[in-house]
């Protein structure tokens, strides 16, 4: 069949958004036609909420594996657009399945129908069972039988107002919400392998995570931007539009280094991170925070350190990773495909000038009274002036 395929895309939550569900659709649909802008002979259509794109086989497939990366999808199935009519309608069926069976040897199938059009005159089960015995009628001697709970084959068809379509099968999606319909956020983003599943967590509640790095390049070399550029670049797949501002940070390294005690070395870092990260959110327009924090991981992550650091800013700071162990984020990071660019071997600039013993309860007081040891706020202007930002959707991937 050589015809030109339908796709049906099935999202998630939004279903659940009741005034504001149109415009989270619109979102979608802007994101899906986005990712797809360079595919040629695609149409789009949109009735009564529910998302068709209309193409070629070929392009079908690359569409598909594009839909598997866009948050908000659901499902997706491709098929093709028929006539309502149980005729036309268990035709097709014949024709998918008759190639499936094998002399022999039994296949189960059904048929399940999602009638979104209640005007047509026929219930789903109804349009089920008339579909289904025409197709049995004409291959049951070949091995077909009908199964409703334990189909090898299911046969799907959805009755619309403008179109009917039939499928054979269903694409898992990423779930969540549509990228853009949360807001901007701000994530910190290092070279290792929690930052960039937070960032991507993030994503995927719909949010358009742009990332800000700490970068001690004269120390560390540029590997660590280098990285944190890949892990950008893929993490821009998933939302495209996204930003990655570099901060230089050797500067304030060195000042703590030299001014505070080293015990709080890590510590001090962090809360210039999180200040210098809140004061370009708010230039942005960037509504929050994140970071891959988790509870007890490294000394720098027990409760009364992660305080210390909230307490220099007053925005929202989300930690997504902040109950899960290092197995589940590493499973995670392997997922999403930044696993293997995290793991290459450059060091985070939080281990540079490392004391012997950092301290994993660092008193606020104490810290503040370190503050006063070295001018913090002009060094937090000078690196923010001296801020690259990389537009991460004029880089090749
Ligand atoms: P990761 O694997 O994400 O680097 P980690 O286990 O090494 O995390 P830390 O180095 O303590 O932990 O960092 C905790 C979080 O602080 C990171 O997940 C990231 O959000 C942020 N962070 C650390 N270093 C940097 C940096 N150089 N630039 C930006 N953010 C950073
Ligand atoms: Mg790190």
């Amino acid at each position: 069949m050589n015809e030109r395929r339908t796709i049906l895309v099935r999202y998630d939550e939004i279903g659940l958004k009741g005034k504001n569900r149109d415009q989270f659709i619109n979102r979608l649909v802007k994101n899906i036609q986005l990712q797809m802008k360079d595919l040629e002979g695609l149409e789009f259509s949109v009735p009564h909420g529910r998302i068709f794109i209309h193409c070629s086989p070929e392009t079908a497939k690359e569409c598909t594996h594009r839909l598997q990366r866009i948050p908000g999808v659901a499902s997706a199935s491709v098929g093709v657009t028929r006539e309502p009519d149980f005729d036309v309608l268990a035709a097709v069926g014949v024709e998918w399945i008759e190639p499936q069976l094998q002399p022999g040897k039994v296949l189960k199938f059904c048929v399940r129908t999602n009638r979104a059009d209640k005007s047509y005159p026929h219930k789903s089960p109804d349009i089920d069972r008339e579909v289904g015995s025409r197709i049995l009628g004409q291959l049951h001697a070949k091995g077909l039988e009908v199964s409703i709970k334990e189909a090898d084959y299911i046969l799907e068809i959805e009755i619309g107002q403008d179109e009917t379509v039939i499928f054979n099968n269903r694409i898992p999606g990423l779930r969540g919400l549509p990228v853009g319909s949360s807001g901007n956020i701000l994530g910190l983003i290092s070279g290792g392998i929690d930052s960039p599943v937070a960032l991507y967590r993030m994503i995927r509640r719909g949010c358009r995570a742009h990332g800000i790095f700490f970068d001690n390049r004269p120390f560390m070399g540029r590997g660590g931007y280098d990285k944190v550029v890949k892990l950008s670049k893929l993490l821009n797949e998933y939302q495209r539009k996204s930003r990655l501002y570099v901060v230089p940070f050797e500067d304030i390294q060195v000042a703590i280094r030299d001014c505070c005690r080293p015990a709080h070395r890590v510590v001090l870092y962090r809360r210039m991170m999180y200040r210098i990260a809140q004061a370009v959110a708010r230039q942005k327009g960037y509504l929050a925070l994140a970071t891959g924090e988790s509870v007890g991981q490294v000394a720098s992550q027990t409760l009364e350190n992660l305080n210390a650091v909230s307490q220099v800013v007053n925005m929202s700071v989300f930690r997504p990773l902040i109950g899960m162990n290092k197995q589940e984020i590493i499973n995670e990071a392997k997922v999403l495909g930044t696993y293997g660019i995290s793991i290459e071997p450059y060091p985070d600039c939080c281990s540079v000038f490392m004391p012997p013993r950092p301290a994993t309860r660092a008193k606020i007081p104490d810290l503040e009274v370190d503050e006063t040891k070295y001018p913090w706020e002009q060094l937090m202007l000078d690196a923010i002036a001296k801020m690259e930002c990389v537009n991460l959707d004029s880089l090749p991937l």
